[in-house]
């Protein structure tokens, strides 16, 4: 091989390690950049971009005349699933919940771990009327699909309790948003659970009770103070 062409070759060859070399880090980044804000139980978004997404579309909202929505879906129950099956069968219920609602919403609507067996849907252009139809149909949609679960030879029954709150305009923030849908929230369990609630207040036309079959209907919402 004469002295240029070896010379050019191994230019190349250096070049050609320099670009791996380039694409290998670039592919950590990302997958540091993604793993910091995905809930590595669930693949969904955690709480840290949740937070940082709802600060977003609060923002949107205000200067649209569009509503937002979040949810809070908390599976009813759950310590008992984990004292009688094991904190193993309990991850994957929470996997399988998550699954079922992640498949049941847009794709431009965020569904996310809050935390433990909670998880977050936000809808942007939804006001409370649609929120409260759509959590409506997803905590049937969980109730009708009995969890099948890796070490569970029977399918567990589960149930999502939801909190809902939309976005009031002007002022309201992604802190009093949140609060109101964990009021929501409260309110579902303690009316008996399997059930979607929203803090009373701009909301207060929504007066049907949810998923059926658990009694105790029309009790008095909670007020928004
Ligand atoms: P409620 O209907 O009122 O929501 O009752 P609950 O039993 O679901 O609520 P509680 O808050 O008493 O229990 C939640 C349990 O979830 C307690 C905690 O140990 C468990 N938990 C939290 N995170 C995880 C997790 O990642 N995996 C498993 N398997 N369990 C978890
Ligand atoms: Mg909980
Ligand atoms: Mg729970």
């Amino acid at each position: 091989v004469p002295p240029e062409r070896s010379e050019m070759l191994a230019r190349v060859r250096t070049q050609i390690r320099r670009h791996r070399f380039h694409q290998r880090m670039r592919a950590n980044v990302q997958q540091s950049v993604s793993a910091a804000v995905t809930d590595s139980l669930t693949g969904l978004h955690n709480r840290r971009f949740l937070t940082q997404h709802l600060d977003a579309l609060v923002a949107a909202a205000r200067r649209s005349s569009k509503g937002l929505s979040v949810m809070l879906a908390d599976i009813d129950r759950f310590k008992s699933i984990n004292d009688n099956r094991g904190h193993a069968v309990g991850d994957e219920v929470i996997r399988f919940v998550a699954d079922l609602l992640k498949a049941n919403v847009r794709d431009f609507d965020s569904v996310g771990r809050w935390g433990g067996e909670e998880l977050l849907i936000a809808k942007p252009d939804a006001g409370p009327r649609i929120a409260l139809k759509v959590a409506e149909r997803l905590g049937q949609g969980v109730a009708a699909a009995p969890a099948h679960v890796r070490g569970c030879s029977a399918a567990l029954p589960v149930t999502v309790s939801i909190g809902v709150s939309s976005f009031r305009g002007g002022d309201d923030t992604v802190d009093a948003l949140l609060r109101r849908a964990d009021r929501g929230l409260y309110a579902a369990k303690r009316a008996g659970r399997a059930r979607v609630e929203a803090a009373a207040g701009c909301e207060a036309s929504v007066g049907r009770r949810g998923l059926g079959g658990c009694g105790n209907g029309g009790g008095r919402r909670r007020s928004d103070g």
